[in-house]
């Protein structure tokens, strides 16, 4: 078919990809398929999103935006970028309370695989949803909101109940943040005084390709109308004084402002800019959520492969997020440090190297990021979700026929 993913490193094997207009054109697309999958902006890594039969790409369906102020909630059609709705949002004087690294992604893509972004206190952006609407395979609508049964089931997905029209996220008073770099943190700092690191700020992400002698950047984003706790040293880092990308070789204007300029969140919370290409484009990536108290041990068990995957590795970073009760959250139940990895797009030379390094974190509750590239080759990803039996039956209830299952789905839940 030679349809791809966004990184060009999976191809999809689906018979055919569709883009309706419409939801009446969605469901007569879903009542033909033999198995189906919606795709959102094709950001993911790995077959999560494919199926044998029928993809459904949400590009084309209404990008409805629609705001209400008393209830503090935007409601979104499924296959809006985060791009897209920040910039409503903001006109119109509101916020979110995070943003992954890009806003190219699309919400219902996002939320599937608990997308983060950083930030002790900042739930993954699943933890914004208050309300969903979902398209079954029989052709119904189920709606749910926080709070009722099966809801904290349903937000992060993975695409198995069906297919997500709408997303209500809540939404704040707007606000501006400042992003400073600091160059060199040591890693005592990092490894002695972890969590005062990164609670120095809002948003606090450490870039390091892990063989150096320090943490080669410190990136912090702190709100803007509020006093610096880091002022121009970070834990020994001097602030730096010219923009950056996190990958040297490439071109600071892909990333967003630096140099303590405030700004909307809606131009600062991401790392790359909506009209950039983010990150390299030539890539993969890996990601794995450890609980945050063994996140020093995890980030001494990757420093001593450091060596290891060094060739295969453009950068990686360190980030936190909040525990929520989301049950294929990744922060299910525990605050979170996620540790990850833009490799090269090398998928021969990533895969060489991730048994080492599942070897050293899966038995510290490492989860690995759904939407990236992960191995699990023992089957013990499946262990550290402990409402993964709730998950399948809420599944089978939604899907009695299992169209909407794949190869994904059946290694987790068998
Ligand atoms: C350059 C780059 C940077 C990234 N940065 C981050 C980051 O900072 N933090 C982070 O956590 N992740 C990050 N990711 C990973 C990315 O956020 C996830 O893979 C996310 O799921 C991609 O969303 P998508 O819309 O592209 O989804 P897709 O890859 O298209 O699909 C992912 C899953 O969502 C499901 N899905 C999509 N739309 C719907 C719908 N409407 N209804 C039901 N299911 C649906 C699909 O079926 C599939 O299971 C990054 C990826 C890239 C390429």
């Amino acid at each position: 078919m030679g349809e791809w993913n966004w990184a060009g490193n999976y191809e999809y094997g689906a018979s055919r990809i569709a883009a309706p207009a419409t939801v009446a054109e969605l469901r007569e697309l879903i009542a033909s398929a033999r198995t189906v999958r919606a795709l959102g902006s094709r950001h993911s890594f790995n077959d999560l999103a494919d199926t044998g039969d029928l993809l459904v790409s949400t590009a084309a369906l209404p990008a409805m935006i629609r705001i209400d102020a008393e209830a503090r909630t935007a409601t979104v059609g499924g296959g809006v970028r985060y791009g897209d709705l920040a910039r409503e949002l903001e006109a119109a004087g509101w916020a979110l309370h995070n943003l992954a690294s890009l806003p190219h992604i699309s919400v219902a893509g996002a939320i599937a695989t608990s997308t983060h972004g950083s930030g002790d206190r900042n739930g993954t952006l699943a933890t914004a949803v208050a309300g969903l609407s979902i398209l079954t395979a029989d052709g119904d609508v189920v709606d749910l909101r926080r709070g009722d049964e099966g809801f904290d089931g349903a937000v992060v997905s993975l695409g198995a109940l069906g297919v997500v029209l709408e997303v209500t996220l809540d939404i704040r008073p707007t606000y501006t943040v400042r992003q400073r770099l600091f160059g060199g943190v040591p890693w005592e700092a990092v490894l002695d005084r972890f969590d005062e690191v990164t609670s120095a700020a809002y948003s606090v992400s450490l870039f390091t390709t892990w063989d150096e002698p320090t943490v080669s950047l410190g990136w912090i984003k702190e709100l803007a109308d509020a006093p610096s706790a880091v002022g121009d040293d970070f834990f020994g880092a001097p602030a730096l004084t010219e923009a950056r990308h996190m990958i040297a070789t490439m071109d600071v204007r892909n990333t967003t402002e630096q140099l303590g300029v405030a700004g909307p969140w809606s131009e600062r919370l991401a790392h790359f800019r909506f009209e950039f290409t983010p990150s390299n484009g030539a890539e993969i990536q890996s990601e794995y959520l450890v609980p945050r108290a063994n996140a020093v041990a995890a980030i001494g068990a990757v420093r001593s492969l450091g060596a290891l995957i060094a060739p295969v590795l453009q950068i990686s970073e360190i980030r936190t997020a909040a525990a929520d009760d989301l049950w294929l959250s990744s922060a299910y139940g525990t605050d979170v440090v996620g540790l990850h990895f833009t490799w090269l797009r090398d998928q021969e030379g990533v895969e060489a190297v991730l048994p080492a390094l599942e070897d050293a974190l899966l038995p510290l509750g490492a989860r690995p990021h759904w939407g990236k590239l992960y191995l699990d080759p023992a089957g013990l990803v499946p262990h550290l979700y402990p409402r993964l039996d709730d998950f399948r039956a809420l599944a089978e209830r939604f899907d009695p026929a299992g169209r909407f299952r794949n190869p994904f789905l059946t290694r987790l839940l068998g």
